[in-house]
């Protein structure tokens, strides 16, 4: 049996950050990353806009507290507000300590630090690296993991926790190189294992983002948190969904419907193009429903609209957003420089996920820890996005979080035993789960029912949600789910059998979808990224409170934890 005093499931930044600090903290420990990509392939390479703190260098007004009730209010007040405290007050920190790693943040001419607009945030206090800040900050990381000695188990695929009496206590993991499986144990375990983007069938995610750490922690038991919670960001590239960075909008660019009119002065009339992406997502769909999008030969009537850059010129276009004009250049044969270039919403990031306190420890109910379990990133749920995130605020978690579950893990294992796991069991138990898979004789194909639930949860759970839509999106999911238990491989060899994966992760984000559907079906208001057109007002005397769902194959029950509120008190949320 494979024995780590920590292993850590992801390494994208949270899981990479958190690494670094447990083996700067103490070398002796034995840290292991396992990553179902190469670690520099999470999706947190892909990020580009950049990561918010209040360095003050090109606004001396700015203050951490401003960062903090710009993200409360953000969030639409459900962000526990003790955790965003933290996450405020260390972000100029985590960011020094980044560049004093080596990581290459664009410049103002004196030197220091460049930062930028991005919505929702009231002064310019994000720092970036032009627009491939999360490139900048990954490789760095990786490289730093790679000289501390931590083991790196990449393209292995982690298939379950193993959790006994409210203990963590390893890992199954399967090998994709040769399918082989293995039990991993640990004194501590931490997950860090991104989003779930591709439970819908448009976003900005790449495709590792299927929610299996979300999935594993259900099945073992254990709640998730506000997975109602859903971002579409606005700015996906029509009609391919991946992301034309805000940071385009924060240097500038003007959203503009069919007519050629910039209508988020209907919307958001102090903030326009940088108002949070909740209230941006929605005004585009209701555009684009009132007939004001356009088609690609350019008549109304279409499903997108435009984000305009003709007007910032080539010069800055090319060296504060680059890759931006490059994707949509390569995917779409857009000059941004001379055409205005085509988006509509797309999905982006997941505010729910793995309850955890302000030191990363898993939670187990309203009260109570799950020991040995830790979790950081967009996986987890700190809950300082509450209902909706602001933009450079998710690479800052990352980090913050990343650093301080590290820290807490660190202290943790210091007095604690390798556990006892019965590693046959456990192997003889997946590897069975494999084989029913490849034997089964089936009748669907894997990626028929994925498109289709795709499509399910696009249609019946997105900017605009109903109770009648949802519910017949709920019913439409358990067919399919009936299904995937019929799914066929045509791969039965076990040399990179990549089939047997696409098969693990349709499990997966079919869990996820059932627990996002339900979680929005009982919440009754409208808050953050949640809209109910039958419910169209917040509702704070209700619902004030974060979701806890607990997942069994009978059904999900739905739970409650109140909110943590300490600086600033619910106010009606205008821009
Ligand atoms: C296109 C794009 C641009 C973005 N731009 C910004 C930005 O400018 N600023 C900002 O603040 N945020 C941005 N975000 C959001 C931000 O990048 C992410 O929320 C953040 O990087 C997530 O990091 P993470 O470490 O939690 O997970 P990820 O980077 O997603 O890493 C997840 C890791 O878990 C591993 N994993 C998952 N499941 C398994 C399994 N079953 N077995 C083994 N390993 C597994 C993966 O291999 C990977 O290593 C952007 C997101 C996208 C998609």
């Amino acid at each position: 049996m494979i024995e780590h005093d920590v292993v850590i499931v992801g390494g994208g930044l949270a899981g990479s950050r958190a690494a670094l600090e447990i083996v700067r903290t103490n070398p002796r420990l034995s840290v292991a990353v396992v990553a179902k990509t190469h670690p520099i392939r999470s999706h947190s390479v892909a990020a580009q806009g950049g990561i918010a703190a209040t360095l003050k260098n090109v606004d001396d007004a700015d203050h951490w507290e401003a960062h903090a009730f710009d993200t409360v209010k953000g969030s639409d007040y459900l962000a526990d507000q003790d955790a965003v405290e933290i996450l405020t007050r260390e972000a100029p920190d985590v960011v020094i300590d980044l560049e004093h790693m080596g990581v290459l943040f664009s410049r103002l001419p004196d030197g220091r630090i460049a930062q930028r607009a991005f919505g929702g945030h009231s002064h310019r206090r994000t720092c970036y690296a032009a627009d491939k800040t999360g490139h900048a900050i990954l490789h760095e990381l990786i490289s730093n993991l790679m000289r501390h000695g931590v083991t790196i188990y990449d393209e292995w695929y982690v298939m379950r926790l193993i959790l006994e009496e409210g203990q963590a206590k390893g890992l199954v993991m399967f090998r994709i190189l040769d399918s082989q499986v293995e039990v991993v144990r640990a004194k501590a375990i931490m997950f860090a294992t991104g989003g779930y983007g591709r439970v819908f069938n448009t976003t900005s995610n790449d495709y590792a983002s299927t929610g299996d750490g979300l999935a594993m922690t259900a099945v073992a038991g254990l709640p998730l948190e506000d997975m109602e919670f859903v971002q579409f960001h606005p700015t996906g590239l029509y009609p391919v969904g991946v992301l034309i960075s805000e940071a385009v909008r924060g240097e500038g660019a003007y959203l503009i419907n069919s007519e050629g009119d910039r209508f988020m002065a209907n919307y958001a009339p102090s903030r326009m193009e940088l108002a949070p992406r909740d209230i941006t997502s929605r005004a585009i769909t209701r555009e684009i429903r009132a007939g004001r999008g356009a088609h690609t030969d350019g008549s109304a009537g279409g499903p997108f609209v435009y984000l305009d850059l003709r007007h910032m010129g080539q010069e800055k276009i090319m060296s504060r957003v680059p890759f931006c004009w490059e994707e949509a250049h390569r995917l779409v044969g857009i000059d941004a420089v001379h055409e205005p270039i085509p988006i509509r919403p797309t999905v982006h990031y997941s505010m729910g996920g793995i309850p955890t306190d302000t030191d990363g420890r898993v939670r187990s109910g309203a009260d109570g820890f799950v020991e040995g379990f830790f979790a950081a990133g967009e996986a987890a749920c700190v809950s300082v996005h509450g209902a909706n995130r602001l933009g450079s605020n998710s690479l800052l978690e990352c980090v913050v979080y990343g650093r301080r579950t590290g820290a807490a893990i660190a202290r943790y294992v210091e007095s604690r035993k390798l556990p006892e796991v019965n590693e046959q069991h456990y192997i003889a138990q997946a590897q069975q789960q494999i084989q029913t898979l490849l034997d089964q004789p089936g009748d669907y194909r894997i990626d028929r029912v994925r498109q289709a639930f795709q499509d399910c949860m696009t249609e019946h759970c997105g900017v605009f949600r109903t109770e009648a839509v949802m519910r017949a999106g709920l019913e439409k999911l358990q067919q399919l789910q009936q299904q995937a238990q019929r799914i066929y491989l045509d791969d039965k060899q076990s040399l990179w059998n990549t089939e047997i994966i696409e098969a693990l992760e349709l499990q997966s984000v079919m869990i996820v979808g059932e627990l996002i559907l339900t979680g929005a079906l009982q919440r009754q208001e409208s808050r953050g990224a949640h809209y109910r057109e039958d419910y169209p007002d917040r509702n704070d005397e209700q619902f004030l409170k974060h979701t806890l769902s607990y997942y069994s194959s009978a059904g999900i029950d739905i739970r409650y934890r109140p909110v943590s509120i300490t600086l600033f008190q619910p106010q009606e949320r205008r821009y």
